[in-house]
């Protein structure tokens, strides 16, 4: 990565509460103007470094530097950065107008320009015409985009936003999610969100960096992150996948559910314990000749694709495929080698 394209990069940053090591030496380096998503389970310390970045929290050791510039103990205030929380935190008793400009108020702007500003990002938002609304008659998509819109005023060069979709429905979710990429497109800051929703974080993402306590197992774009992920974890969290135990028996030959198969793998040493990743969409139900055969034991149409779990001599592998078999019915199955996913075993 380009230097001068970092914005910020964090150094070395331990955090613990208690006995709690929340952060252990952790590094990343996030660009100007990308969208970079925090991915993991709940408690992997993701909110952490939000605060971290936002001056709300200080890392025990470590550094945060902004723009070239230590800025570890510098407070929110002055940092350029600005935060979308979950629960909007909009005032109650102000309308849009004075809920959006509150902040370019406290900075002594000229009125006009605050007004300006205002309808401006509001058009951003998709809320035209909102300013004199209250608070408290809008829906919580609207008053979403009013919190998105009152961070967006203030120009930072980052926006930081914590699971703020959290509390919307499915579908205002995925429509605000689209909306959110493109707002990001359009004011070109920094965006650093956080989610452990994987979809959400695939549909927005330049950059997707997935974590577990506290450390960070893979980094990179939506497509690599599903399409290669590094360990099972990664695999796990991001797709529903099938892990079995497998043992690499030499270069591009790999031994699970008692067959040998091809795949594209190699480096391993001969007879080491791998873990196999497959996923649901890349094993084929064939007529005859398949490499692995097995009885299906459950059938559920998903609106595009029928979801299958096989039994195969007691592991049951799940199946997405737009042909249906029946309960009950014997299959077989071939799964092409590059679809093999070849993983070491993870430690601990
Ligand atoms: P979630 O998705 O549930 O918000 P997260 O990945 O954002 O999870 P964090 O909120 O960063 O996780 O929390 C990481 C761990 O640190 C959790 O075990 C949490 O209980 C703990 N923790 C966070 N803040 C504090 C605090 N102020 N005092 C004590 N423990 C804390």
């Amino acid at each position: 990565m380009d230097n001068q394209d970092i914005l910020i990069n964090l150094v070395n940053i331990n955090k613990s509460f208690g006995d709690n090591a929340v952060l252990k030496d952790f590094n990343l380096k996030i660009k100007k103007n990308e969208f970079l998503t925090l991915l993991g389970p709940s408690g992997c310390g993701k909110t952490t470094i939000l605060r971290i970045i936002g001056g709300f929290e200080s890392p025990d050791s470590g550094q945060v530097i902004f723009d070239g510039l230590d800025i570890t103990n510098l407070p929110p205030y002055e940092r350029e950065i600005n935060t979308v929380f979950q629960k909007y935190a909009l005032f109650p008793h102000l309308n849009v107008q004075d809920n959006i400009a509150f902040g370019l108020k406290i900075k002594k702007l000229d009125n006009k320009v605050i007004k300006e500003k205002v309808k401006n990002v509001l058009a951003i938002v998709n809320l035209r015409g909102f300013e004199n609304r209250d608070i408290e008659s809008l829906s919580g998509g609207q008053q979403q985009r009013v919190a998105i819109a009152r961070a967006l005023v203030n120009e930072p060069d980052v926006i930081l936003l914590d699971e703020p979709l959290g509390a919307l429905d499915l579908k205002l979710r995925q429509e605000m999610q689209i909306e959110l990429k493109k707002i990001q497109n359009q004011v070109k800051s920094t965006f650093i969100y956080v989610t452990h929703d994987q979809e959400e974080a695939l549909t927005m993402s330049d950059t997707i960096v997935v974590m577990n306590y506290g450390k960070i197992q893979q980094i990179g774009t939506p497509i690599d992150i599903y399409n290669e992920p590094e360990n099972a974890f990664v695999a796990d969290f991001i797709g529903e996948s099938n892990i079995i135990d497998g043992t690499m028996v030499e270069d591009y030959k790999v031994r699970f559910l008692e067959h040998d198969f091809k795949c594209v793998d190699k480096g391993f040493e001969n007879n080491e314990n791998v873990d196999i990743v497959i996923r649901p969409e890349d094993v084929q139900l064939v007529k005859e000749n398949g490499a692995l055969k097995g009885t299906v034991i459950s059938n559920i149409f998903k609106g595009v694709h029928y979801e299958m779990e096989v039994d195969i001599d007691g592991y049951v592998m799940l199946i997405q495929s737009t042909q249906s078999s029946e309960v009950g019915e014997e299959v077989e199955m071939i799964i092409e080698p590059d679809l093999i996913h070849v993983m070491k075993k993870s430690e601990g």
